[in-house]
């Protein structure tokens, strides 16, 4: 017990931030060694339709693969990625591996369905994504129609002029934007009618309260509204129960995505669910 406590007591009396450095330094390391023995994979969540179920895209969401802690979430590595700027190289990977997958589908005789990408802001601020984006579509193959970007509120907030243009460019080209975690950020009205983006995906934390806090239901319902009007998709993430599927088929959204029609997937589970559509069970008749 001594012992560790004067190992405390050395620890206590090191300065702070060296340690936390420290630790940013090992994980910088690590991630970097992961990167370059290609310990990463994608794992897929379908995106249906919110009355028909008939599957509308896939979210690509990586996952290490740690030889020795197994599956590792993205929650964990990608904060780091970002803050040491590896997210610029696992970011690029990321991308191809999207690509690479939809062409080995695609040469599989399987239906050419979109693919969701997410990309940090640092990404789309580095300049040149337009074109790491164009070399992996050329080289895989792929139409830009079948590639789909999700960006988070924080890309749209800089005002910069060139983010804005190359957001544009991506829309040129055909590929579909979306909005990523909305509602959690500070985007405005306005910058999402600039921006002229494709789909809003409302955060998790506004379907987690369906059914739960009657200002939820009114909440969301201003959130369709306000898609519908700038001709926006709307999807409702992190769908878990049957309940909140009705509700959301009552409050005209438009997709959903979320464990309730599928947990995230390796990439060998998703042909089969390609073919099918989601069957949903009818909601209880209402008298309104
Ligand atoms: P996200 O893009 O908002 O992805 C949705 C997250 O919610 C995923 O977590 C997914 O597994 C989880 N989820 C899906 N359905 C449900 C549900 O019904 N209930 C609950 N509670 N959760 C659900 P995951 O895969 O751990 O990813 C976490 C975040 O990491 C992602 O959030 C995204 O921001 C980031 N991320 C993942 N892959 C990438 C990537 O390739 N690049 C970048 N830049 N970020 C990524
Ligand atoms: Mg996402
Ligand atoms: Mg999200
Ligand atoms: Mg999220």
């Amino acid at each position: 017990a001594a012992k560790s406590e004067g190992k405390k007591r050395f620890r206590f009396y090191q300065p702070q931030l060296s340690e936390r450095l420290q630790i940013k330094i090992e994980n910088e390391n690590a991630l970097r060694l992961a990167i370059e023995r290609d310990e990463f994979v994608l794992y897929f969540q379908p995106r249906v339709n919110a009355v028909s179920g008939e599957f509308c895209s896939m979210e690509a969401l990586a996952r290490w693969r740690h030889p020795v802690r197994g599956i590792v979430s993205p929650l964990e590595f990608i904060p780091v990625a970002e803050e040491t700027g590896l997210i610029l190289q696992l970011g690029e990977l990321i991308i191809r591996k999207a690509c690479a997958q939809l062409a080995q589908w695609r040469i599989a005789g399987l239906p050419l369905l979109p693919m969701s990408v997410n990309v940090s802001s640092r990404q789309l601020n580095q300049g040149n994504l337009n074109d790491i984006i164009a070399s992996a579509l050329a080289e895989y193959a792929i139409t830009p129609a079948q590639l789909e970007l999700e960006l988070t509120e924080s890309c749209m907030m800089a005002d910069a002029i060139e983010v804005a243009e190359e957001l544009a460019s991506f829309r040129k080209l055909g590929i579909k934007l979306l909005v990523d975690d909305f509602g959690t950020g500070y985007s405005s009205l306005s910058q999402l009618q600039r921006l002229d983006l494709d789909v809003l995906k409302v955060d998790k934390a506004f379907t987690a309260e369906l059914g739960v806090r009657a200002e939820s239901e009114v909440l969301f319902n201003a959130m369709v509204s306000m898609a519908h009007a700038l001709r926006m998709t709307v999807v409702a993430e992190g769908v878990e129960t049957e309940a909140q599927l009705h509700l959301l088929q009552a409050l005209h959204c438009d997709e959903v995505q979320g464990y309730y029609i599928s947990h995230p997937v390796p990439a060998a589970d998703i042909p089969p669910l390609m073919q099918r559509r989601y069957l949903f069970p009818a909601a209880p008749v209402t008298l309104d």
